[in-house]
């Protein structure tokens, strides 16, 4: 289905519950706000389920205020975002209550499990998508969905940095620039802003390093042990997901969150091997570039194994 497609059938219903996925980023606040905010524009009912609990650090100056469903709101209609999965919507529940279902996403995973989907693999955000229904609609975004959208975008390319901004996503920044004016808090607050303890976790990650195969891949971890000691949490540390990457000479860089009832590992890639492939053959997924998995009822080592293995392996085709 395309977006025309999805934009007119959007016109058809009502009573609109807005669900990003589980452990929301960036993107998926940033969308869901956006997309909430144009439903609204359209004469719409829309909320997003209450997120307020799990907003991501990075964006969480962003206001929920007036967006977050009231308990009593009789909801018919679910639209997911940036949301490659069923099993990792934010909230499962909701979503199979609905009687219709619509979903924007830009992940190559993406598994159409809703009525009404749409998936731009090319979009660097799903806020990038979005973007295009403003459009569709002719509706100007307002101040605040330009920094919604903004945030969206932003949080998923690294700041326009990653191999996913394209010449649409600098257009697109332009528009919501001309509608916002200067983003420089907005990036402060999202980038370079953190507290003394979240800085001192780049020493604790960096003794943790390692690298194997001649260089080519790094990896590193975080344990929930120095997280509690510290007074941080997981996400206090996501910006530390690409660190491993950074270094000169890896192609596949590894950030390991070691948590109490799981290990998940955020995969980063610089040039040519697709992790999501290799997140998604163990039951993970994401982006070319970026992507995650979990493990459960496992050992560090074991996951350490098991992924370098398969990188390994794909790392190997390439000089064959
Ligand atoms: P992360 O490493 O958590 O920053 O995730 C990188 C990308 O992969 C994001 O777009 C996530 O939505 C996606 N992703 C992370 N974990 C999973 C998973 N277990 N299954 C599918 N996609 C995932
Ligand atoms: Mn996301
Ligand atoms: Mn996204």
């Amino acid at each position: 289905m395309n977006l025309f497609d999805i934009c007119e059938n959007v016109l058809k219903y009502d009573d609109f519950i807005i669900i990003p996925h589980i452990n929301p980023d960036g993107d998926s606040v940033g969308s869901a706000l956006s997309l909430c905010s144009l439903l609204r524009k359209l004469n719409k009912t829309a909320y997003i389920v209450n997120i307020s609990e799990n907003m991501p650090k990075n964006v969480d100056f962003l206001s929920l205020d007036g967006f977050v469903a009231p308990s009593d709101f009789e909801y018919k209609t679910a639209f997911c975002v940036d949301c490659a999965d069923k099993m990792r919507l934010f909230d499962n529940e909701v979503f199979n209550k609905c009687e219709t279902s619509f979903s924007i996403d830009h992940h190559v995973t993406n598994n159409e499990f809703a009525l009404f989907s749409f998936v731009d693999s090319n979009a660097s955000a799903t806020g990038e998508v979005i973007h295009s229904m403003y459009k569709i609609f002719d509706i100007l975004p307002d101040k605040n969905d330009a920094m919604y959208m903004f945030c969206s975008i932003s949080s998923d390319t690294g700041n326009f940095k990653f191999s996913n901004t394209t010449s649409k996503t600098f257009k697109i920044a332009g528009e919501l620039y001309d509608i916002y004016g200067e983003f420089s808090d907005i990036t402060r607050a999202m980038y370079d802003e953190v507290t003394l303890n979240q800085l001192k976790a780049n020493e604790y990650v960096l003794s943790n390093l390692k690298l194997v195969m001649d260089g080519k891949i790094a990896y590193s971890y975080v344990h929930y042990d120095y997280l509690e000691k510290n007074g941080l949490s997981f996400d206090e540390v996501e910006f530390l997901s690409s660190l491993p990457r950074q270094i000169k000479g890896v192609e596949v860089g590894m950030f390991i969150k070691i948590r109490k009832d799981e290990i998940k590992v955020s995969l980063r890639s610089n040039k040519y091997i697709d992790v999501s492939k290799i997140a998604a053959s163990f039951g993970g997924g994401g982006h070319v570039r970026a992507a995650g998995v979990s493990f459960f009822d496992t050992s560090f080592e074991d996951v350490c194994n098991k992924l370098i293995k398969a990188i390994e392996n794909e790392i190997k085709k390439r000089y064959e």
